[in-house]
């Protein structure tokens, strides 16, 4: 066995490496996920064969209890809910982590090297801070906890003195100390740490801050590999430890927004008034035959779909939209902000359920250019994403974000059901404008009504 278990183990890196790599393209992501299924199975396989597992009862009771939770969690959460069980799945992976290290600990002391100690002590720390930390965002985005930022006088040096509590005990107990109280309180100091570190952070912020918890949840796991002298732990650590940072750059860079801004900024504490100024002012409105109308005597048309098509699951009288008007001749695109709705990849997801070809869907830098040429940029429950106060208010909270260039368009559309804010709380300028006609309902109704008015009539041709 001890012969084939490296390759099995080479094969399930494969499988994961693969998996990342096939999953950046949406015609490739979904073979990207079945070899990283297979990756994970052999993975499995690999370790339950090795020869230091003694007993299966314990792994079956354990698969058994594990799938009974995972299997319906998986099914029964909507799509909109994907960050808040990404966070939760995170704070099993975490956990699991920081027990096997805290069994490793108690089995292993006094005898272990500093290296291994070094390992270990990395694993619990960051184990149980993503544990508490993931859970934290779990409850702000299922709103069980207040989604604003919870701040106090002092709170990043509180966090700080925290911080520095558990890493002075980690490097105590690499140096050999073992009293008893030492590892119980580096123990409690990761746990505080954790919730000290989220509860200060918005719910808008809570994606990005799950991405960076992907990270150091992966992190764990490489420590635990080294821990265990387990390869493929190390391997799999690092890989989600890599990947889990680079999508957080992404999605501060696609805000605008630095890592500490995230972190300390207390980004949402001040809720816009948006939503009570913006009811004294003026907007103009259309029906579905109006809209209907505008549609139909364009020639090019640029959808843009956000967090409001993902709540209404209106992809799919988009995709009915886009059939009828591509069939009358009108150039039909999408534009993907890579920040709209709320995670990443989430308008592909849903666009790609609905069948809309993948060189319809394109990313922000290379459909900006075409706005100005654009007869119609018909928003599909987007906001912040559109916000032309991002490149012209210096003021605005999301000042210097790139955004979607709508407002260069001749006819501006909006789907949404009133004039409520977006994630960020702010006020939208793009909805005053004269050439702006704000769509107001659900999604997935306004859109069937304007496909039933399509197919009804028109002349366009
Ligand atoms: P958004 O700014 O949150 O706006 C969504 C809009 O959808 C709302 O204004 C809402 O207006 C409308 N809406 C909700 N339900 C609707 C329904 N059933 N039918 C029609 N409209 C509906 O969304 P976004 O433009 O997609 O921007 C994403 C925001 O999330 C950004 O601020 C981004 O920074 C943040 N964020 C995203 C990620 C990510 O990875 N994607 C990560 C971190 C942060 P009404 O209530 O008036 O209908």
């Amino acid at each position: 066995m001890d012969k084939i278990l490296p390759f099995i183990y080479l094969l399930a890196s494969l499988g994961f490496v693969l998996a990342i790599k096939w999953m950046n393209h949406p015609s490739t992501a979904r073979r990207g996920v079945i070899i990283g299924e297979i990756g994970m199975l052999l993975a499995v396989i690999g370790t339950l064969l090795r020869n230091d597992v003694v007993e299966y009862q314990w792994v079956l009771i354990a698969l058994a209890i594990g799938s009974a939770i995972g299997a319906p969690l998986a099914y029964l959460m909507p799509m909109t809910a994907v960050p808040q069980l990404t966070a939760l799945s995170h704070a099993f992976g975490a956990l699991a982590s920081a027990l096997i290290g805290t069994a490793e600990y108690y089995k292993m002391t006094p005898t272990p090297s500093g290296f291994i100690m070094g390992a270990l002590s990395a694993e619990i720390l960051l184990g149980f801070l993503t544990t508490t930390a993931s859970l934290i965002a779990f409850g702000k985005l299922q709103e069980i906890l207040p989604t604003r930022p919870l701040t106090y006088k002092g709170q990043n040096f509180v966090s700080l003195i925290v911080l520095g509590g558990a890493v002075l005990l980690g490097v105590a107990m690499i140096a050999g100390v073992t009293d008893s109280w030492v590892f119980p309180t580096f123990i409690g100091c990761s746990l505080m740490f954790g919730i000290l570190l989220v509860t200060p952070i918005g719910g808008a912020d809570m994606p990005t801050v799950i991405a960076l918890l992907n990270s150091s949840a992966g992190v764990a796991a490489a420590a635990m590999g080294f821990v265990l002298d387990n390869t493929l732990l190390i391997v799999a650590g690092a890989l989600n430890g890599t990947a889990g940072l680079i999508l957080s750059i992404i999605m501060c860079k696609a805000m605008n927004r630095s890592f500490t801004n995230v972190l300390f900024g207390a980004f949402g504490q001040v809720q816009a008034s948006g939503g009570a100024q913006a009811a004294q002012r003026p907007v103009r409105s259309a029906t579905p035959e109006e809209a209907a109308a505008v549609l139909d005597s364009a020639s090019s048309v640029i959808v843009i779909p956000g967090y409001g098509m993902a709540v209404a699951q209106a992809q799919h009288k988009i995709r009915e939209m886009y059939e009828v008007l591509t069939k009358r001749g009108v150039n039909v695109r999408f534009a993907i902000h890579p920040v709209a709705g709320r995670m990443p990849g989430h308008m592909n997801v849903l666009l790609a359920e609905a069948d809309i070809p993948y060189d319809k869907l394109l990313d922000m830098d290379e459909i900006n250019g075409e706005f100005p040429q654009t007869d119609v940029a018909l928003i599909i429950g987007a906001n912040d994403v559109t916000n032309p106060a991002a490149r012209t208010d210096s003021s605005s909270p999301i000042f210097g974000m790139p955004i979607l260039d709508v407002d260069k368009a001749h006819t501006v559309m909006v789907i949404k059901r009133s004039m409520a804010a977006g994630f960020a709380g702010i006020d939208n300028p793009l909805y005053y404008l004269d050439k702006t006609l704000m769509l107001f309902g659900d999604a997935k109704s306004f859109a069937g009504s304007i496909v039933r008015e399509l197919s009804g009539g028109g002349t366009h041709g």
